[in-house]
């Protein structure tokens, strides 16, 4: 099922074409976006989604996303929507058509959730490392390669998918040119020994994510030790549990890396899993 509706405060039909040819999303993925989570009709972290989303435009030096018509958008999809009880949201924002006036492009659109990603959210997943070619000073030497941007230019991370796949693994933990650990293409790393929970800093040019956020908030409020600090990708090993969290994965153990098997983590990920769903 799907619910598409405009900034302009209409429904569209997800069947019949919308966007120009000469979009510059779809000619040089100049644009950003949001990916949400929607349970039971209720988005979660909409506000940070919607303050990424504006982060993400200013670093592309995108027109300031309007706030309140993107959230009109939303209720429009969550009103309308008449499929399950979950539904990943994206909110995409272009810059518009190439010679054109400048109107961006957006719209906010729902989905159902594909069925792999239930069956990963139990039963984790395993993953490998593949380097991306950054290194710890290089977001903050060259901002125009846009790390930590959520911008719509995410063929290499689905390419990292498909290496990861030829491999014979599910996901990918990208690594720096050092060894250090930044982030899966889609989600964000979180290591766990005992009560403490790590994860890579943002300064490193990749994604603050809001579900490690949550996750963090909520942790925190139940004693546990929260860090933002650099992990050398060996240091997985050594840990208690190794998790990728993300809107719509939630939080997923990785039970393989490289293929080797990690520590078993699945009693810790069940406390993690209840500790994130307690925010809402
Ligand atoms: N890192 C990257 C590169 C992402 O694309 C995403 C989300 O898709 C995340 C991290 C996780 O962010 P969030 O938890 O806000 O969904």
């Amino acid at each position: 099922m799907r619910v598409l509706a405009l900034l302009d405060g209409t429904l569209a039909d997800p069947e019949i074409p919308l966007v120009r040819v000469d979009d510059l999303g779809l000619l040089r993925g100049d644009g950003v976006f949001e990916t949400i989570l929607v349970v039971n009709r209720t988005p979660r972290e909409l506000d940070p989604h919607l303050d990424r989303l504006a982060r993400s435009a200013a670093l592309l030096d995108l027109p300031e996303p309007n706030r309140a018509a993107f959230e009109r958008a939303v209720q429009l999809v969550l009103d309308n929507w008449a499929g399950g009880p979950e539904i990943a949201l994206k909110l995409v924002f272009t810059r518009g058509n190439e010679g054109g006036d400048g109107t961006p492009t957006g719209f906010a659109m729902g989905t159902d959730i594909s069925p792999k990603v239930f069956s990963q959210r139990g039963e984790g997943l395993s993953a490998v490392t593949l380097e991306r070619g950054i290194d710890a000073g290089l977001a903050e030497r060259a901002p125009w390669l846009l790390l930590g941007a959520k911008s719509l230019s995410y063929a290499v991370n689905m390419a990292a998918l498909r290496e990861a796949e030829r491999r014979g693994a599910e996901e990918v933990v990208f690594r720096t040119t050092e060894g250090g650990v930044l982030e899966g293409p889609t989600s964000t790393l979180i290591a766990a020994r005992g009560r403490v929970l790590t994860t890579p800093p943002a300064t490193l040019g990749i994604l603050p994510g809001t579900t490690q956020a949550a996750l963090f908030r909520a942790a925190k409020r139940e004693g546990w030790t929260i860090e933002v600090a650099p992990i050398a990708v060996d240091d997985l090993y050594a840990v208690d549990g190794v998790f990728l969290a993300s809107s719509i994965r939630k939080i997923t153990r990785v039970h393989t890396l490289d293929g080797k098997p990690l520590t078993d983590s699945s009693a810790l990920h069940a406390e993690l899993a209840d500790l994130y769903e307690s925010e809402y």
